[in-house]
């Protein structure tokens, strides 16, 4: 059996994504900034993308820019908000602690540059509170950048009352959108959002494309310095067949988005249930505001990379924390702003389901994930440890 349960890594291309990128990549080569026939063929093949990603978004196609990918999307929306502040006297942004790398290293180079940054903590399951976000606004504070839905524990922040504050105090709101576009419903318009970062992995279009979602009226300067592509602010030539590719994967995501959220629901709600039955279990997220496919749990006495590596030998692809931070052996720093102590944050799996996986894979994860932290944990000194001190809920 092979089960694909990371899905917040990326996502398989779908047939769709495919069947829209095949032929541009053979026959829409003309470069849509020229004037000829397959210039023009492909540009207008361009305009269409570009509508159907504002349409999927509520917002307007002048307010979409193509990008590389999610990762440069947050860099430019970022680095732009900041310049603008900075621009007015505004050197004071509003993040938090469990954001990607990408929103966090961009910020960190930021503060290198003498912006200040408040990094709000979270709660215990992964929220940010309102309230203490309206207590770190200052006069001088130029941008909020709050994920959307977190990539590790999928915890869904406030988004649209977070948007509403920052309207009220004349605050840019910029939100990673990442995993949740194409998964949970995003509307820009009702969602107060004035920056949205998005990239098409996520949902099954192919890597190395992605879109910056900036409302008319910020005055978004060049990212990349170069031709007149993108409204002049971002040269290159666009990356056509990806670009369709995108716009098709997500025009089919935002179609069928109440029944795939269905569907992954039950899923993710059947494998919290059975891994909650393990003993000293620790689901992490909240159990309400949470992605529909996105599961956390630290298991004690348990080495994540262990428990990895023996589900992958049993046919399932899973990730610690994020894809970003397997590689590296320190906890991820999301697990460890729940307030996780760093033995229990060692022991985490995050399985991430999509529309693609069936009843089956769950009960097959169900099958194996058991035995193998049981297994883990007979040869864990960690475990040996802990049955000095508690009665083994193994012998119950
Ligand atoms: C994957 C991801 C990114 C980065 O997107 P890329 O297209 O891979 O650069 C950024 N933020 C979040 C939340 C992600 O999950």
């Amino acid at each position: 059996m092979f089960v694909y349960a990371d899905n917040a890594a990326t996502t398989a291309m779908s047939k769709t994504a495919a069947d829209a990128m095949l032929p541009a990549m053979q026959e829409l080569y003309g470069n849509p900034s020229s004037l000829h026939q397959k210039g023009r063929e492909a540009n207008m093949a361009l305009l269409g993308a570009r509508e159907t990603v504002a349409h999927c978004l509520n917002a307007d196609p002048k307010e979409i820019y193509f990008t590389g990918c999610g990762t440069e999307a947050d860099n430019w929306a970022i680095l732009e908000a900041a310049r603008l502040g900075a621009e007015a006297g505004k050197k004071h942004i509003i993040s938090d602690t469990i954001e990607h790398h990408a929103v966090l290293h961009t910020l960190k180079k930021l503060e290198k540059q003498g912006f200040e940054v408040t990094y709000l903590p979270v709660h215990e399951n992964g929220l940010v509170r309102l309230g203490e976000l309206e207590a770190a606004v200052r006069p001088d504070t130029c941008l909020v950048t709050i994920m959307f839905c977190n990539n590790e524990i999928g915890t869904l922040q406030p988004v649209r009352e977070i948007g509403a504050l920052c309207r009220e105090k004349g605050i840019l709101f910029h939100t990673d959108a990442v995993q949740a576009v194409g998964h949970v419903p995003v509307d820009v318009q009702k969602d107060n959002i004035d920056m949205l970062s998005l990239s098409g992995h996520k949902f099954h279009a192919p890597k190395g494309v992605g879109a910056l979602y900036c409302k008319k009226g910020v005055k978004l300067k060049n990212f990349i310095e170069g031709g007149a592509q993108e409204r002049g602010r971002r040269g290159g030539t666009e990356a056509i067949p990806a670009i369709l590719a995108m716009a098709a994967a997500l025009r089919e995501s935002c179609g069928h988005l109440t029944e795939n959220m269905e569907k992954v629901t039950a899923m993710r709600d059947k494998l919290i249930d059975g891994l909650s039955k393990i003993p000293c279990a620790r689901c992490n997220g909240d159990p309400e505001h949470k992605a529909p496919g996105i599961v956390s749990f630290c298991f004690e006495g348990v080495e994540g990379e262990s428990l990895l590596l023996r589900l992958d030998l049993a046919g399932i692809c899973a990730s610690s924390g994020s894809a970003c931070t397997s590689g590296s052996l320190d906890p991820s720093h999301v697990l460890l702003a729940l307030g996780l102590p760093h033995e229990i944050a060692h022991g985490s799996l995050r399985l991430s389901l999509c529309e693609y996986n069936s009843m089956e894979d769950v009960d097959y994860i169900l099958e194996q994930v058991p035995e193998v932290v049981r297994t883990l944990r007979q040869m864990s000194p960690v475990w040996l440890h802990m049955l000095e001190h508690m009665d083994d809920p193994y012998q119950s």
